[in-house]
C-alpha cells in the first residue's frame, strides 16, 4: 500500500463535440454517484478535446462535480506565432488540471519526439498544469524483449531539463503501443515490470523520496474486468483509459477497480 492517490484518467481522444461532452460528463457524474465513488480515495479525470473544455468547466463548476478535467496535448510555448497551437496559459485559465503529453498517437502521427515532450511538460508545469507523460514500446520492441530500456530512454528524454521540484509533480503513463485500442491488455506482470523500472529510474535520476511520490499509470485496453489485477501491482497507481472512458458506466466501474 502506498500513499499515492490512484488516478483514473479517461482519454476521450478525438470523440465528442461540446454538446456530447456535457451529456457524457453528466452521465459519468451519475454513474460515479451510483457506484458510491470515494473521490478522496481515487481521483477521476477526463482528458477531452480542446473544444469541449469550456463546456466541461461550466458543468463541473455549476454542479460542483468532484471531477477534474484536462487536455490531450499542449503547446511548448506560452504565446506567439504558433498557428493552430494551444497555450498552457489558456488551459490553465480554463481550470484544467492535467494534460497528456507525448501520447503514442501524437508521437506516431505528429512526429513528436522526446525533446518536444520535455519542452511541453516544462511549459505545462510552468502554468501549474500536471503533465501525464506517455511512454511505451511498440510491438517490435516488445518482441525483442527491449521494453524496459526503450521505455526508460523515453522517460529520460521526457524529464530532460526538469528540476526535482518539477519532476515531483508529473504523472507517467506506461502505455505499450501494442495494447492501445487493440483489446490486448498487458498482463499485470508486464505492466509492473515497466512501471517498477520507471520508478527505479526516477529514484536514480532524482531521489527515492521523489520516486515514491510520483504516480505511474498503466494504459492500453483497460476495462473494468482487468483493472483490479492491474491495481494490485505495487507500482501501478492508476490507469489511462481510452475507449472504455466513452462508456460512463464502464468508466465508473473502472474507477472503483471493477
Ligand atoms: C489511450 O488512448 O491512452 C488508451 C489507453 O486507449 P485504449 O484504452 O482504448 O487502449
Amino acid at each position: 500500500a502506498s500513499s499515492r492517490t490512484p488516478l483514473i484518467a479517461g482519454n476521450w481522444k478525438m470523440n465528442k463535440d461540446h454538446n456530447e461532452a456535457i451529456h457524457l460528463v453528466q452521465k459519468l457524474a451519475w454513474s460515479l454517484k451510483d457506484a458510491k465513488h470515494d473521490f478522496g480515495a481515487v481521483e477521476v479525470t477526463v482528458l477531452v478535446p480542446f473544444t469541449d473544455l469550456r463546456s466541461v468547466q461550466t458543468l463541473v463548476d455549476a454542479d460542483k462535480l468532484e471531477l477534474t478535467y484536462g487536455a490531450q496535448d499542449v503547446s511548448a510555448h506560452a504565446s506567439g506565432a504558433y498557428t493552430g497551437e494551444i497555450s498552457p496559459v489558456f488551459l490553465s485559465k480554463l481550470g484544467v488540471t492535467y494534460v497528456a503529453v507525448g501520447h503514442s498517437e501524437r508521437r506516431q502521427y505528429h512526429g513528436e519526439d522526446d525533446a518536444l515532450v520535455a519542452a511541453k511538460s516544462k511549459a505545462a508545469l510552468a502554468e501549474g498544469l500536471v503533465p501525464i507523460i506517455c511512454v511505451g514500446e511498440g510491438l517490435d520492441v516488445r518482441k525483442a524483449g527491449e521494453q524496459v530500456p526503450y521505455t526508460l530512454a523515453q522517460v529520460d528524454g521526457a524529464l530532460e531539463g526538469l528540476s526535482a521540484e518539477e519532476a515531483a509533480k508529473v504523472v507517467i503513463a506506461y502505455e505499450p503501443v501494442w495494447a492501445i485500442g487493440t483489446g490486448e491488455v498487458a498482463t499485470p506482470a508486464d505492466a509492473q515490470e515497466v512501471a517498477g523500472a520507471i520508478r527505479a529510474r526516477l529514484a536514480e535520476l532524482y531521489s527515492a523520496e521523489l520516486a515514491a511520490g510520483v504516480r505511474v499509470l498503466y494504459g492500453g485496453s483497460v476495462k473494468s474486468s482487468s483493472i483490479a489485477e492491474l491495481m494490485a501491482e505495487a507500482d501501478v497507481d492508476g490507469a489511462l483509459v481510452g475507449g472504455a472512458s466513452l462508456d460512463p458506466e464502464e468508466f465508473a466501474k473502472i474507477a472503483r477497480f471493477g
